[in-house]
Order: C-alpha cells, then structure tokens, then sequence
C-alpha cells in the first residue's frame, strides 16, 4: 500500500490490516462486500483542517452526503463538527448521531418547503440560499412559522475548478449557486425580508480539487463581494468557501492533491483582501475527510480469460461501489495477503449484468485466485452513500476499526429489507 493513498492500511506480516485489525478476520467475521473505516484516519484528517486554520474564527461543516452513515457521523459530532447538509434526510441523520443542529448549514438548489420548515424547527445554524425564488420562499416558510431564518447567499463565483465536469459546480453554466452579477441585487432583497437574517456569503466550487489557485480566486471574488456589501451597509459575519479538497487515488502521474496545510496557508492569504472587516470561516470539506480513512473489502470469486482479456470477477460491484462506472475513477487496489508474484494485467469486475460494471480496467494485479481478498482503497467517500440495490442486491455491511477494536456500524441489507413496502396489485 503506498502511504498516501492508505494511511491507516498496512500489511502486518502477509496480512493487511486496517490499524491493528486484520482484513483476512474481518471478512470472515462480517462477510464480503464490506466497507471498513479507521477511526483513527477520520479524526486525523478532521484535525489537520482544524490546524490548518488555526488563528482564524472557523468552523468545519463535514458534507455529510460523502459518508452519511450513523457510525461516521457520530465520530465527528463527538469531534465538534457542524455539518452541511443538502436534505432533510441528513439532518434527521445528524440528529439522531448527536450532532447540533446549531452549526448545520443547508446547501442544495431544490430544498423543499417541508425540508426549510423541519430545518427552521430543529434551529440550524443557517440556510445557503442558492437562488432568488428561493429567497422568497424562504421568508414566507420562516414568516409563517412566527421565526427569521439565518442565510447565507451561494454565489457562482465562476471559476474553473478544474475537475472531473460532473463535480465541478462553480461555473456559470452549473446549477449551483446565484451568478455572481446578480448576487448584490440578491443580498439587497433578502435583506428587505423580515423572514430572514442575512449572514454570510457562500460557495462551493467543485470537488477533487488538486490545486490551491482555484480556491484562492473563488474567495477574492467573495471577499470583494463583502467589502462591497459592507460599503451599503450589509455586513455579513460568515464567509463559507465550500468543501471540494481533493485526495490521492493512487494514480500514477495525477498530481498530489495540496495538503491540508497548504489549502490552510492559501486560504489566510485569499482572506487577507478583507483587511480589517471581521470573519468567521466555515469550511465543508467531505471527502477529504472520510475518502482516505475507507476501504471496499471484497473476495474474488471467478477469474476468466478471453482471447483479448483477463478478468478477475468479486462480490463488489458498481451498486457497492459506482465511481469508477460513473466518473471513471480509479480506485488503488491490493491483495489482503501479500504476494511477491508477478503482476497481470485484468479487469476487476462484479456480477451485475452492466458491461459498465467495473471497479477497474487493465489494472496490473497480482494473480488472485477464488476465494482471496481483495481491498478497493480510498472508498470511504461517496462509496457507501452512492450505492444501490440494483441487480436486487443487499447493500454491503460497514465496520469501523478504532485500535484493536471493531463496530459494525451497519449490518449488511437481509432480503426482507430489499422487499420492505412493495405490494402486488393482485
Ligand atoms: C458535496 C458538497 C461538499 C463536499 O465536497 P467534497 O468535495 O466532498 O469536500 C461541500 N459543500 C457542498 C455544497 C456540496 O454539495
């Protein structure tokens, strides 16, 4: 395992382990497939934002969609987290693992008036508005509920993440957020509304962002937006720049995803432009904060050869894991034993009936034989939340590991689960 890409997966003896568990007696204990998680990673990394941004009035919102289970949710709740959530789903997940409801923030372009009404009611911290209708529903649903809700504005600031097009949302021609021009006509209207409390300003650029520069200009167009605002007497406190910090993958010849203290630097020196008008920094940071500290576990179960081909067939597949059919991405692989056998070339693929069911393609692995394990790295972000039951499959268990120890934090889907709420029309 390179470091990089498995901080917390390391081969003890022939074995990997995950901290001080071995892989081999999970798989026998919980079955395959199944997602395993290192506590010990999630908190590192959630620290590392915390110092990177140490001196300056932050808080780290984690993006619960990367990783919403209950058991992850809990280990940054206990951390002090907020969350940024894009569903009223996520909230009631947050919630339910202890999480305050006073440091969410809500994104998403099509919130509901039932989701603004149960966000209004728990008191989260505040709504990232992302367009003019929406400010207007906003302050009818806060007005009938006899409150004011807090809001920031989520501006496209239209910068070039410079990512995978389906993740990239800061340009114009993205759904996401208010154009950039029509921001300060936005943030003069919401302000006239008694429904609301104007607080910040908010944006979210992309996602697997390997370099600084995007960031940085995202937050100068903001800041000018803040200074500009002030000088009409709106003064926002809160300046939320999204989550979107990319991670390694274990590809060769893609460049190293900035660390956190490089992010960390490039961001004090984006907000410097603010001079004196004081700040509080919310980040939102999701898969650089859960993608490293996770693997998929999953067990060979045929290889076969055609004239042009070999391929190596598990008990994972794309409704486990659906990034590499989706985005095309490449997730680093090892064997669980190690093995000093000369690598081939293969196709790792699942059992579902989709030539796009692939978890790799011409990926130079050792010969697994059936019945060995394989670990699918740097899966511990939208891994699990993206899965699916399709080909009418059970979704795979998930374990966190913390030392020695370990929780299954989600039992493996039973048939019955699959079939819950269906009916025949007789
Ligand atoms: C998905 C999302 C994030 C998290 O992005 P990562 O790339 O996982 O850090 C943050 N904010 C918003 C609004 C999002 O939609």
């Amino acid at each position: 395992m390179t470091s990089a890409a498995f901080p917390a997966f390391a081969y003890q003896g022939d074995t990997l382990h995950c901290e001080g568990v071995s892989l081999v007696s999970l798989a026998e204990a919980v079955g395959t497939p199944t997602y395993v998680y290192s506590r010990g990673a999630i908190e590192a990394a959630y620290r590392a934002y915390d110092a990177a941004l140490a001196g300056i009035d932050h808080l780290i919102c984690y993006s619960v969609k990367a990783n919403s289970s209950l058991g992850i949710l809990d280990v940054l709740a206990r951390l002090g987290a907020g969350a940024d959530i894009v569903s009223g789903g996520e909230l009631h997940r947050w919630i339910a693992a202890g999480g305050d409801p006073a440091k969410v923030v809500f994104s998403g372009v099509g919130k509901t008036e039932a989701e603004m009404r149960d966000a209004l009611a728990a008191g989260i911290g505040a709504f990232n508005v992302e367009s003019t209708e929406e400010i207007e529903v906003l302050d009818q649903v806060a007005r009938a509920a006899g409150v004011r809700a807090r809001v920031a504005l989520r501006v496209n600031p239209d910068v070039d993440a410079q990512t995978h097009p389906y993740i990239s949302t800061g340009l114009t021609q993205n759904k996401f957020g208010i154009a950039a021009a029509a921001a300060r006509d936005a943030f003069r209207r919401a302000a006239d509304l008694p429904g609301l409390e104007v607080r910040g300003i908010d944006c979210h650029i992309g996602s697997q962002l390997t370099k600084t520069s995007p960031f940085s200009d995202a937050i100068a167009r903001l800041c000018e937006l803040i200074l500009t605002l002030a000088g009409e007497g709106i003064v926002l406190s809160d300046l939320d720049i999204g989550g979107g910090l990319g991670i390694d993958y274990g590809k060769d010849g893609d460049p190293p995803p900035p660390s956190h203290g490089e992010y960390g630097a490039a961001v004090k020196q984006a907000l410097a432009a603010l001079g004196d008008h004081p700040i509080r920094l919310l980040v939102e940071p999701g898969r650089s904060i859960v993608g490293p500290a996770g693997v998929l576990l999953t067990r060979v179960l045929y290889n076969k050869d055609n004239e042009v081909k070999h391929f190596t067939i598990v008990d994972a597949a794309m409704n486990d894991l659906m990034r590499p059919s989706f985005y095309g991405s490449h997730h680093p692989m090892r064997p669980v034993r190690a093995t000093s056998a000369a690598p081939r070339t293969t196709d790792v693929v699942g059992p579902i009936c989709e030539t796009g069911d692939f978890l790799a393609r011409d990926r130079a692995l050792p010969p697994l034989a059936r019945g060995e394990l394989l670990a699918i790295g740097a899966a511990g972000a939208y891994g699990f939340t993206m899965s699916s039951n399709y080909n009418t499959r059970p979704r795979a268990a998930e374990v966190l590991v913390a030392g020695e120890r370990w929780t299954v934090i989600r039992e493996r889907e039973t048939l019955e689960h699959l079939l819950r709420g269906e009916r025949t029309a007789g």
